[in-house]
């Protein structure tokens, strides 16, 4: 009987047998929810969302019909906005009848970076399948999560699921550009609609694989400040046969110098201070030992230093400024009557707009150069707003333990780190008018294959579907009534 051949093709059989198992036993092998979130998906790629020819309401009413049809109320469904182009879809799945507890709110922005057929090598308005991946114009950034969110909705609701709270889903226009953002517009004429006691955003966070093998579940659980500062030199200009000192190119290139030579001070906050004690248990042991040099009092300005030099870590450990456009004079032959640059900044929590702005004045030490605020939508003004980069909110423990649970399902090993977002997402607009805002996302990207706004944007097809299943559930996890 005990046979080592037969015993080893057992074992073998039986291994196989778990795996399958592993998989049998998630609802994703399910095919009707399997094919309800392709069709959703493959319909939000194909609706051209961009600014320029787009349009959200599409798009919010494709999601829209698909709730009505799947049995939520009218009253439930709502598309809103402030034109014909940039619809927003609120939609309510209600919770159990007369809980006390505050709704959560999922934010998704439906609105898609413009892309061009020709730089691409398929259409990038068309859903492709090919070697493992879906390809299209948002599926990185967001449409997938986007498509998770709104099949997760008619998956729970066809179950009869019942939340201890109300769950609000809102998915927006003019997140990547564009003058009608629509949680800004939502917050500022229908807050009703979507007040909640937190909010979830899928566009921040995810986990981070490496040839597909998962490394890390990040959460954002704070961003930085956006910015964009514009230093310009103006002069009188002559003939260039007969130079002088005073030259507004060379004015604003030893301003630029002086930029990439004096990087903003180091500094922490809680998150980043998680994060890096997170790092370190992770990194290579040179790597370690200097992550735990920075949070040591005082810091080690040597590990600062080394750490600076990864583009990541020096983003997590301070405010950032760099020069990003440059344009100066108008003839081969005459002195230059104006040069001017973009410097961007991305500002970490507990800094405005006008600080970072002073700082820029007394680091130029020039007193001929203008440096004014630029605005999103363009305009200069002398004095950067007041807008402070928002304090991070507490780490919810409802939150974090629910994304610790059903992470530990899904990537098994791999930690969950809060990290604070260098880029700018919604939340800003969340966070600032007080709804705790964290980006969860369950789609795991490798972390050499970000394509969001490029070329050939992809993700690979069982990291979609393994994402439907996250959110699935991790929205149980968080509303299921306590017993
Ligand atoms: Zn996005």
């Amino acid at each position: 009987m005990n046979h080592p051949t037969a015993l080893k093709s057992a074992v073998a059989v039986l291994s196989a047998l778990c795996v399958q198992t592993a998989w049998g036993a998630s609802p994703m092998s399910d095919p009707a929810v399997r094919a309800m979130a392709h069709d959703i998906f493959e319909q939000l790629i194909e609706i051209n969302t961009t600014d320029s020819i787009g349009s959200t309401t599409v798009a919010a009413q494709a999601m829209a019909r698909r709730l009505l049809d799947a049995g939520f109320a009218a009253a439930d469904v709502t598309v809103v906005g402030p034109n014909d182009r940039k619809g927003n879809l609120v939609a309510r799945y209600r919770g159990k009848a007369g809980s006390k507890l505050r709704p959560i709110l999922i934010i998704g922005h439906l609105d898609v970076v413009e892309a061009r057929r020709e730089d691409w090598t398929t259409d990038p308005f068309q859903f492709v399948e090919q070697d493992g991946y879906y390809y299209g114009r948002g599926t990185q950034d967001m449409k997938e999560c986007d498509a998770i969110a709104v099949t997760n909705f008619i998956r729970l609701k066809k179950e009869g699921y019942v939340p201890d709270r109300d769950i609000i889903l809102a998915l927006t226009a003019d997140e990547e550009g564009g003058k009608s953002n629509g949680v800004d517009w939502l917050l500022k004429n229908r807050r009703g609609l979507i007040d909640a006691e937190y909010v979830l955003n899928p566009d921040g966070g995810g986990v981070v694989t490496e040839h597909g093998k998962p490394l890390t579940v990040e959460f954002e659980a704070t961003e930085k400040l956006y910015a964009d500062y514009q230093v310009l030199a103006t002069n009188r200009g002559g003939h260039s046969s007969l130079p002088r000192p005073d030259n507004p190119i060379y004015q604003v290139a030893h301003a630029l110098e002086a930029l990439e030579r004096a990087p903003f001070p180091f500094e922490l906050n809680n998150v980043t201070r998680e994060y890096f004690k997170q790092m370190a248990l992770l990194e290579t042991p040179q790597r370690a030992a200097d992550l735990r040099a920075i949070l040591a009092t005082p810091p080690d300005p040597a590990a600062i230093e080394r750490l600076s030099k990864d583009p990541r870590y020096n983003s997590t450990m301070r405010t950032t400024c760099v020069a990003t456009m440059l344009t100066g004079g108008h003839a081969p032959n005459a002195l230059p009557q104006r040069a001017e640059a973009n410097v961007n900044c991305r500002i970490s929590p507990g800094h405005s707009q006008e600080e970072i702005r002073l700082a820029l004045v007394k680091l130029f030490n020039d007193f001929e150069l203008s440096v004014r605020y630029r605005s999103d939508s363009g305009e200069l003004s002398d004095h950067g707003s007041d807008r402070n980069a928002m304090a991070p909110p507490p780490l919810r423990a409802d939150v974090i333990d629910s994304l610790r649970s059903v992470s530990a399902k899904l990537w098994p090993g791999a930690p969950v780190i809060p990290i604070m977002e260098p880029g700018a997402s919604d939340s800003i607009y969340t966070m600032m008018e007080g709804l705790p805002s964290y980006g969860i996302s369950g789609v795991a990207i490798d972390r050499d294959d970000h394509r969001e706004h490029g070329r050939d944007e992809r993700v690979k097809i069982d990291s979609f579907y393994t994402g439907v299943e996250f959110y699935y559930q991790f929205l149980k996890a968080l509303t299921t009534p306590a017993h």
